[in-house]
């Protein structure tokens, strides 16, 4: 993937977002504040326009770009949370001009660590989490038994969305749906699906 190529999966995941914004809201309207998917789509909306300016640029300058706007115009956790990802992965990819499946390991990598301190989650908390350790662990796993790109990721896009069927069988402990309780028990967490959509739209894209 090239610069130009990042730039076209940043567009569809805005697109993907933008169509999944209603159900995002209404899964996190159960257990949270019914805000999700607004905040996502608000999110990436500010996305688009700054794009243009990334034109010719590094991977990481546009990845840095992603999160910083995030992070300026999410209220919710979701956009520090997403913001951070972004921004790590960012650093990851700081002047590279292409972006291959151990880079986009190592982003997810990051993104993890990088959202487990800020939100000082752990997996099994019923966050975005339990949707992306499971995924990079699938993705790991697929290329050391040699699977092609595509397979891994379509690997790490099967596990993530085993993760969200899981998030209905723990109670939340972090966020918002952790004031709810047992009462989360049976519902989806919302930041494991907006993940889960975002790495099956990149998986689209290759
Ligand atoms: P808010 O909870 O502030 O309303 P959103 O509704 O946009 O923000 O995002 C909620 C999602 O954010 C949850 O579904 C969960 O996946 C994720 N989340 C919330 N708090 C944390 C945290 N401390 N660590 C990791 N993920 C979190
Ligand atoms: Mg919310």
């Amino acid at each position: 993937m090239d610069g130009k190529k990042v730039i076209d999966v940043i567009k569809a995941i805005a697109a993907k977002i933008d169509e999944e914004k209603e159900y995002l809201t209404e899964l996190d309207n159960v257990i949270g504040d019914g805000d999700h998917g607004i905040n996502m789509a608000r999110g990436f909306d500010a996305v688009m326009p700054k794009l243009e300016a990334c034109e010719g640029k590094d991977i990481g300058t546009i990845l840095k770009t992603v999160g910083m706007t995030l992070v300026s115009t999410v209220g919710g956790s979701s956009g520090p949370l997403y913001g951070t990802a972004f921004m790590k992965s960012a650093m990851t990819m700081n002047g590279k001009m292409e972006m291959n499946l151990n880079d986009l390991l190592a982003c997810l990598d990051v993104s993890i660590e990088g959202i487990k301190m800020r939100g000082k989650a752990v997996q099994g908390e019923k966050t975005m989490l339990d949707a992306m350790i499971p995924a990079v662990e699938a993705m790991k796993s697929a290329k050391d038994a040699g699977a092609e790109t595509k397979a891994v990721v379509e690997a790490g896009v099967k596990a993530a969305w085993d993760g969200v069927e899981y998030t209905k069988t723990i109670i939340a402990t972090k966020g918002r749906a952790s004031y709810v309780g047992e009462r989360s028990i049976g519902h989806q967490d919302p930041g494991a699906t907006s993940f889960s959509d975002i790495l099956e739209t990149i998986c689209n894209c290759l």
